[in-house]
């Protein structure tokens, strides 16, 4: 007989139904998943952005992309635009970057970083422009593939924006597709013993119990936080936002571009995301409550957008985490296990993670927490890091008010990112310098942010001989020349989303 473990999961938001479908997807027979969620509390209903890692996840769970752009209202998402974060605009002025999901190029036999560090900073290209060529493709409000390639393949890395609710919904299809048993209901109360967490209480369906708990209750928390007394960690000495004033723009027309990348645009004390959706426009006011009004935000929103015919909402978080994310019999995945901040849609990442760790750590004999401390090292581990990264957007910014001055302020700076920054002063982020398991972002993502925001990394005076440098050229231009040839050939991002969408 196959052995069985039992598992609830309390909570129906993104972070419950993803893993649901994941572990019942790895598990099979050898699981039995009940899920309770709450229809009157709700799902909070934003996170509208992914990371690449979502394809080879949707793809594991067994949605097809279709499926997944048709129900979920996705579109494509080739990075994040970072318009204003190294110095305010001054009129026309304006810095803007690009985080692009693709690698840069890669040759064999030259060093592109190091060619692109030893040019006249003056009037080099930037460095995304001058690496990948999906920089020109998303400028060009191009698609990052053409319809007659595969489900979740394309000559570039790419992720999706998507409606946060239809993804619930869809992710909810395809849970109970695998064999979820889904409850719709409350929380009632919860019973705790030695092992953790004893049995659940809900107001329609009695007591359940199970070998493993699952809390994705959202910030909540009901079971690690309220009934296991798990506190959090404070992210809040590292990163300051801890408010979001969200609402939905509709477009112009039935025909208006939809940008393939998160526009992020600083200002006086955060700020605003920009998503291109199907129907409309998710944006956002990302902001620290210690340097801004709630008033001042929605002024700032009012401003970006052009008028205040629109409803807003405003979302309160804290940036940080519970160190023990998995204790005895119970296990907090999503919102309930942290949050740090909507930069660089990492909540849908840590869920991932974690749905992924726990698929493979959760034993089929013996005790059910064996590989617990194992969990909670490497969640703590992947936050840690998280945290710096986004600590890089903000730290070297040449801002003035005091949210931009109080960011670059050593003092603020996790002292694992300022060793690395003091290290790159004299060679370009490594693969070596992030741990494998751990890491979210890459190298690569670190060089696109660092010399994006201006930083300088001085090689010293050895150039490199003249031969190098003319194949170095060569190379770039290359890059240039694809680029232009993949935004002539590439399609419109909202005509391709139509075509993917009317597929069945
Ligand atoms: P929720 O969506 O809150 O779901 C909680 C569930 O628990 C609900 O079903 C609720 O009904 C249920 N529940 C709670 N209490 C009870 C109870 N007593 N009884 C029964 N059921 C109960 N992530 C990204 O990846 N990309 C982004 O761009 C992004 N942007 C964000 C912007 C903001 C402002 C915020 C705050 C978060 C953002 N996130 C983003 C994070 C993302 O929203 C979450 O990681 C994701 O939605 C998962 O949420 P969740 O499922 O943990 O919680």
């Amino acid at each position: 007989m196959v052995q069985q473990r039992s598992i609830v999961i309390v909570g129906g938001g993104t972070a419950g139904w993803l893993t649901a479908a994941y572990l019942a997807r790895a598990l099979g027979s050898r699981a039995t998943i009940t899920l309770l969620e709450s229809p009157g509390i709700g799902i909070i209903g934003v996170g509208e952005g992914a990371f690449p890692t979502i394809r080879s996840t949707l793809r594991f769970i067994g949605i097809d992309e279709a499926r997944f752009v048709r129900e979920a209202g996705a579109t494509f998402k080739q990075g994040v635009r970072f318009d204003d974060w190294r110095r305010e605009a001054v009129g026309d002025r304006r810095h803007r970057y690009l985080h692009p999901f693709d690698a840069p190029y890669q040759a064999d036999d030259a060093d592109l970083v190091a060619h692109w560090l030893a040019k006249d900073p003056a009037t080099r290209e930037p460095f995304a422009e001058a690496m990948t060529i999906q920089n020109r493709v998303a400028d060009a409000v191009r698609a990052p593939k053409q319809p007659s390639e595969g489900d979740y393949d394309g000559p570039l890395a790419y992720a999706y924006h998507f409606d946060a609710h239809r993804l619930a919904a869809l992710l909810r299809a395809r849970a109970v597709e695998l064999g979820v048993r889904h409850l719709q209901g409350e929380l009632t109360g919860v019973e705790t013993g030695e092992q953790g967490i004893a049995c659940v209480h809900t107001d329609a369906h009695g007591a359940l119990t199970a070998d493993l708990y699952v809390d994705c209750s959202g910030f909540r928390a009901e079971l690690l936080g309220r009934a296991l007394r798990v506190g959090p960690r404070s992210a809040k000495a590292h990163l300051f936002t801890d408010r979001a004033l969200a609402c939905k723009i509709a477009y112009a027309g039935p025909d208006a571009p939809i940008e393939s990348v998160t526009t992020a645009t600083a200002h006086e004390a955060g700020w605003i995301w920009d998503i291109g959706l199907q129907n409309a426009r998710g944006l956002g006011c990302v902001y620290s409550s210690a340097h801004l009004s709630d008033a001042r935000a929605a002024e700032i929103l009012c401003g970006y957008v052009g008028h205040d015919r629109f409803e807003a909402r405003i979302i309160p978080f804290e940036p940080g985490w519970r160190e023990t994310q998995w204790v005895g019999n119970c296990v907090a995945v999503g919102l309930a296990g942290g949050f740090l901040e909507p930069l660089e849609s990492t909540g849908i990442v840590l869920i991932e993670a974690a749905a992924a760790m726990i698929a493979d750590f959760l034993p089929m004999a013996g005790p059910v927490d064996a590989s617990a401390g194992r969990f909670n090292q490497l969640m703590n581990a992947r936050y840690a890091a998280i945290t710096n990264f986004l600590k890089l957007h903000y730290c070297l910014s040449q801002r003035q008010t005091a949210f931009w001055r109080d960011n670059a302020d050593a003092a603020s700076i996790p002292d694992a990112l300022a060793a690395l920054l003091a290290e790159w002063r004299h060679r370009p982020p490594s693969r070596f310098d992030f741990q494998g398991g751990v890491e979210s972002f890459a190298a690569f993502n670190y060089q696109y942010v660092l010399y994006g925001m201006g930083f300088e990394t001085d090689l010293g005076p050895s150039t490199p001989p003249r031969g190098e440098q003319a194949h170095a050229e060569r190379l770039f231009e290359r890059i240039r020349s694809f680029g232009r040839q993949a935004v002539a050939e590439l399609p419109e991002h909202r005509a391709l989303i139509r075509e993917i969408g009317q597929r069945m």
